[in-house]
């Protein structure tokens, strides 16, 4: 399983980074063994800043279209990814390193069209930090996934993280994090 990963597909956050809006998806990959299993959560001790990012994960059923959806949260090493950016190296060490996948549980997906109408929110610590409709993405899923299926070898099984929007931000031990859309609440903590 393999995590198909868009970056900047939201355009306050591609502004809240000082981001130029792409032109094309911006994609980036991460193994299955960045995932986080159960509630609680574990810094890794090699990161600088632990960034949450929010985003409606989507998952390939056999005929390599959606067929299923979950929130899950993209960890970034912010000021890793800044130093890597500013020297124009690729991103694995602030994007695919250990633990920096969690995902929710699995809901299927009826047709990728109802996608359009999710909105979807992070609180951590009761506060209100990232609010993300689908509808404003830059890419959206369909568009996603036929850009992936040109140019990457996707699988069954493999899951598409489709960008975050803006309030990206350091999370840290003792945070309670709790991510939502509709009728799905996913609660996680922070050792
Ligand atoms: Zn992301």
């Amino acid at each position: 399983m393999t995590f198909w990963c868009v970056g900047r597909n939201y355009s306050e956050h591609a502004k809240e980074l000082g981001n130029p809006l792409p032109t094309q998806p911006l994609i980036f990959a991460k193994s299955e063994g960045t995932l986080q299993k159960g509630q609680e959560l574990l810094i890794p001790e090699f990161v600088k800043s632990f960034h949450h990012e929010l985003e409606i994960v989507l998952l390939l059923g056999n005929d390599l279209e959606f067929s299923h959806w979950t929130l899950g949260l993209d960890f970034t090493d912010r000021e890793t990814q800044n130093h890597l950016k500013s020297k124009g190296e690729p991103w694995e060490l602030c994007k695919a390193f250990k633990g920096s996948s969690a995902l929710g549980p699995w809901q299927k997906l009826e047709s990728a069209d109802e996608l359009q109408s999710f909105q979807f929110q992070l609180f951590v610590n009761e506060q209100l930090r990232q609010t993300g409709w689908v509808r404003d993405m830059i890419f959206p899923p369909l568009k996603l996934l036929s850009y992936l299926k040109k140019h990457f070898p996707l699988q069954a099984g493999d899951a598409v993280f489709t960008g975050t929007p803006s309030g990206v931000a350091a999370l840290k031990s003792g945070d309670r994090v709790k991510a939502q859309s509709g009728e799905l609440t996913v609660p996680w903590s922070l050792r």
